[in-house]
């Protein structure tokens, strides 16, 4: 018999009750230390004090009224978006996917707004995660998960990246704009070079393209900047937001310049629930925090300590890992047993962290995370590794 829940997840066997900080706990009172933030999403942890409070003082106000009138949430959070990045306007929906979607819109009106209406099509790198809606899994190109689906939406063009020749070579006329993720994410936390983002910004000026980034794993400070595209000095024309943004409350954005988004008049885009009074408050007291004087370098500061550490345990554990990779608090340990192993020993000694494509472990702490709890998850993880050394050599 199907589960009443669609089985489309192969779930852990575990339930959470509640979270404090960096921990959550199960019903019978079992802590984990949370390494993993729901995907990259509980940025300031679990029950952070005043996320608590933003939350419920809204919903004592208003939950909401939709589109159709202004929302005062919104407003503030928009300006402070764009104050804080390239962006000129923002929109606000209610998943990374959405914002993906949105953005996709975006780079086509905008070549329709620009007399250029034969102009639709995306260039997309391969390893790239783009969300599970049918557009976003059209620019995700991943056949595993398009199979069955029909046919994939049409308009993506997808290449490995790193080689500026093999971009230009995939530029038609019928190019409209350029997709990228600034760090892979689900692909395997690959960082891209700076030097490609650079060159890609400059291909798209030349061209009149749109660069477009998708920051929904990469943004809100997980990586010691804002955005993870300032490292390379480079600002794209449109961005997708999420994950972090809501601290855990659903809540994705698109964020764009003025010029980009020329095309997005009155009845051109629309959600229901998009920027909710709740989602707004929530989101606006997630920039409180992260927005705060000396919060940003301490990321960087605890991402570096972090980094050393796991590069240490790479040394001793060789057999069962051999490289750590990404940026700030986005990072992969790329395994040498099956990754899904390695999330499952690093469970049993309490650390909780997700799988990632090419064989990687990702470990996504809250961006609040202290040295004890690092030096905790360094225990764990050198527990783990040593556990699974030993397994393979009982094995062989
Ligand atoms: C998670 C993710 C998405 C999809 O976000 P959803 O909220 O699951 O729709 C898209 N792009 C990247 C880079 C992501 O990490």
């Amino acid at each position: 018999m199907i589960p009443a829940v669609m089985p489309t997840y192969a779930r852990v066997d575990i339930a959470f009750e509640r979270g404090e900080g960096a921990y959550l706990y199960t019903a019978d009172g079992t802590r984990y230390l949370d390494f993993a933030s729901g995907v990259a999403v509980t940025a300031l942890g679990h029950a952070h004090p005043a996320l608590v409070q933003a939350l419920v003082e809204q919903a004592h106000k208003v939950w909401h009224t939709s589109n159709l009138f202004r929302v005062s949430g919104q407003e503030r959070l928009a300006a402070r978006l764009i104050r804080a990045s390239f962006a000129d306007t923002v929109f606000f929906g209610n998943s990374g996917a959405e914002a993906i979607e949105l953005g996709i819109k975006i780079v086509r009106k905008y070549q329709y707004a620009m007399g250029r209406p034969e102009r639709y099509r995306i260039i997309t790198f391969d390893g790239a995660f783009h969300g599970r809606t049918l557009a976003a899994l059209a620019a995700t190109g991943n056949t595993k998960y398009l199979e069955g689906f029909g046919p994939p939406v049409s308009g993506f063009d997808q290449i490995p990246a790193g080689d500026l020749a093999l971009v230009k070579a995939a530029i038609t006329p019928e190019t409209a704009g350029i997709l990228i993720e600034p760090v892979q994410g689900e692909g395997g936390v690959r960082v891209i070079e700076p030097r490609f983002l650079q060159a890609l910004r400059r291909l798209c000026d030349e061209q009149g393209l749109l660069l477009f980034f998708d920051e929904i794993q990469s943004g809100m400070g997980r990586t010691g900047k804002l955005f993870a595209h300032e490292w390379a000095g480079v600002t794209p024309d449109v961005m997708a937001v999420a994950k972090g943004i809501g601290g855990g409350f659903p809540l994705g954005a698109c964020l764009a310049t003025e010029s980009a988004a020329r095309g997005m008049i009155a009845g051109t885009h629309g959600s229901t629930y998009g920027g909710n009074p709740l989602a707004m408050a929530v989101s606006n007291a997630v920039l409180d925090v992260v927005l705060e004087d000396g919060f940003l370098p301490r990321v960087e500061r605890v991402a570096n300590h972090f980094r050393q550490q796991l590069a240490m345990l790479v040394e001793r554990h060789g057999a069962v890992i051999d490289d750590v990779r990404g940026a700030g608090l986005l990072l992969g340990l790329h395994a040498r047993v099956p990754n899904g192993d390695l999330v499952t020993a690093l469970r049993e000694k309490g650390l909780l962290a997700v799988g990632a494509g090419d064989n990687v472990v990702r470990l996504l702490p809250p961006l609040i995370i202290g040295e004890a709890e690092i030096a905790e998850a360094i225990v764990m993880i050198d527990a783990a590794c040593t556990a699974l050394a030993a397994g393979a050599v009982a094995a062989a």
